[in-house]
């Protein structure tokens, strides 16, 4: 069903909007390499805040930037999730860059060019033999502008705060809805209004709302579009 062609596939869209499921089930089901690109901008953020690089909710951009030669992140393959965990200075922080207080501040570091500039960078180093899907707000536009698929993903605030409020009790932090849904509503207002790599809906994505969708469904869906693409691609040495 799936042939030997690798593809790129890029999802974009708001946060907590399943973006993350839907992208580790696809790579699973194509054979491909998985990349949560926001874990990225978590670990960033965690070094951040424990380097006191952060002033009152202010990141300290100057400063931010001299340290950036000092945070390596990698991702290593954990066996019982069956995902890649970030690992910031060869420390697994998976759990740690899910924590409410790295969610308030990770959309304040990722505003910051060179933040960005060095994450862009290490994203296409790993997509650049293709067979990636990688998940984020700028990978359609600015990572992988040429990705043979696009998915810009959305669902309704208060049903991605439902779920995200779900992860973090089964994770056994303690969190409310209206705080996590203010979380989400301030986190989606930055991304989309910030001047580098603002998230947007490039024009060639498509479009699915999850709000009533299960994950097996989004799954399916978007394996539609995959066999599409690989389909038109037979014929074509270009893609
Ligand atoms: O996807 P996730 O919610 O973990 O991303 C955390 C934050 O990282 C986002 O709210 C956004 O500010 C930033 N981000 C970004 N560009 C990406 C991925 C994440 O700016 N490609």
């Amino acid at each position: 069903m799936y042939p030997d062609k690798k593809i790129t596939i890029a999802i974009d869209g708001y946060s907590s909007c399943g973006k993350s499921t839907l992208a580790k089930a696809l790579a699973k089901k194509l054979g491909y390499i998985f990349i949560d690109s926001g874990a990225m901008y978590r670990g960033v953020t965690l070094y951040c805040m424990r380097h006191q690089l952060i002033l009152d909710g202010k990141p300290l951009n100057e400063k931010i930037e001299q340290a950036l030669p000092f945070i390596k992140l990698s991702f290593i393959y954990n066996a019982s999730t069956e995902k890649h965990d970030l690992y910031l200075n060869d420390e697994n922080v998976e759990e740690l860059i899910r924590m409410p207080d790295v969610a308030s501040n990770v959309s304040h570091i990722a505003t910051i060019k060179c933040v960005r500039e060095k994450l862009v960078d290490e994203q296409q180093k790993m997509g650049q033999y293709g067979g990636i899907v990688m998940d984020g707000r700028d990978i359609g536009s600015v990572v992988f502008p040429n990705a043979e698929l696009k998915l810009f993903v959305t669902a309704s605030p208060e049903i991605r705060a439902e779920r995200r409020l779900k992860e973090l009790t089964q994770k056994g932090v303690s969190a409310n809805f209206k705080t996590v849904l203010a979380n989400l509503v301030e986190r989606d207002l930055i991304d989309s209004t910030r001047t580098e790599s603002p998230l947007i809906q490039t024009k060639d994505a498509v479009f699915i709302d999850t709000s009533n969708l299960t994950p097996t469904e989004q799954l399916q869906l978007s394996l539609t579009f995959v066999n599409q693409v690989l389909e038109n691609c037979k014929d074509k040495t270009n893609c």
